[in-house]
């Protein structure tokens, strides 16, 4: 993803608390941890790299035993010149429902750390433990939830490819698997979608986005009410930057999609220095919290079984 501007606008409505009370399955953070290593432990997975290749399987393989449809939507994309075999991972759950929302995130890494303080690594391909894994970890953890626990509603999870593949400030190249996806749609459409991304590190800060904001803005009071409720530390209650990313292009296709994302990492404008990685060499386990993650999917569930049918 990419940062594109602050606009600082104040929000009046405090979050209302939400009445109905979740009191299903909770993820458990050291789970969510092993998500994220399982795919890291594959090295880089940009497109054209074995890691990718490899990744791919293992996620197809993971999902196809817990959703009630999984299957890889493929894609050949040339980007600067260079052409790409991508995968667009899709599960559904439930799919016999008319109701649906879209969970989503992105699987590939980022092909060079052209952030890195060092030079010489900004021609390497990044590990991208929360850039990328941490998202897919807490989806995983949701569709282990989702195997046994049903809720009222059919959820689909999309993991896309190519979000990361852009030359820094080139939106055309970035996004390639949501702008495919968007285009061609590969299930019944959702009523909305939630995007989840850089949503692993141990002091994050989940502020407003306005992009979410004006494309779902009852969805996002919903979400952050429901992150109040359950006194996550890492929801504030204030506007942060725009950023361009995955629910973009959903947005420009009529897909409502609000973004839940660590904004302040995006082009390394947090003041704490450990938080300065995203894009570089360092974006790895030591950044990651199981807390940080299994908060975020636990408001998802939360939000999944006692909110999302009465949010249209
Ligand atoms: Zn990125």
């Amino acid at each position: 993803m990419i940062g594109c501007g602050n606009p600082k606008v104040e929000i009046e409505n405090t979050p209302e608390l939400s009445e109905k009370v979740y009191s299903g399955p909770l993820l458990n953070g050291d789970t969510l941890l092993s998500h994220v290593r399982s795919q890291i432990d594959f090295g880089p997975r940009n497109p054209g790299s074995k890691g990718h290749t490899a990744c791919k399987d293992y996620l197809i393989a993971f999902f196809s035993s817990r959703a009630d449809s999984a299957f890889i939507q493929s894609f050949k994309t040339t980007v600067y010149g260079k052409s790409y075999e991508m995968a667009n991972i899709v599960a559904s759950f439930s799919p016999e429902k008319k109701e649906r929302i879209l969970l989503c995130a992105h699987w590939d890494t980022r092909p060079f750390a052209d952030e890195d303080k060092d030079a010489s690594n900004r021609t390497s391909p990044i590990l991208g433990a929360n850039d990328g894994a941490s998202g897919v970890a807490v989806l995983m953890g949701i569709a282990e939830v989702l195997y046994k626990n049903k809720p009222d509603i059919g959820i689909d999870i999309i993991l896309f490819d190519g979000e990361d593949i852009g030359l820094s400030g080139d939106q055309d190249g970035f996004f390639q698997g949501s702008r495919y996806a968007a285009k061609q749609y590969p299930l019944p459409k959702p009523k909305y979608g939630i995007l989840l991304d850089l949503v692993g590190d141990i002091d994050a800060e989940f502020r407003y986005e306005p992009i979410s904001q004006q494309a779902h803005a009852v969805l996002v009071d919903k979400i952050w009410s429901i992150a109040k409720k359950r006194q996550s530390p890492y929801f504030l209650y204030e506007v942060g930057n725009a950023v361009s990313d995955d629910h973009v292009m959903l947005n420009e296709h009529g897909i409502r999609t609000i973004n839940i994302i660590d904004v302040n990492l995006v082009g390394n404008i947090s003041t704490n220095p450990r938080r300065t990685y995203w894009h570089t060499s360092n974006d790895n386990l030591s950044n990651i919290s199981g807390k940080t993650m299994s908060d975020v999917g636990n408001i998802l569930l939360d939000f999944i079984f006692t909110t999302s049918d009465s949010v249209y």
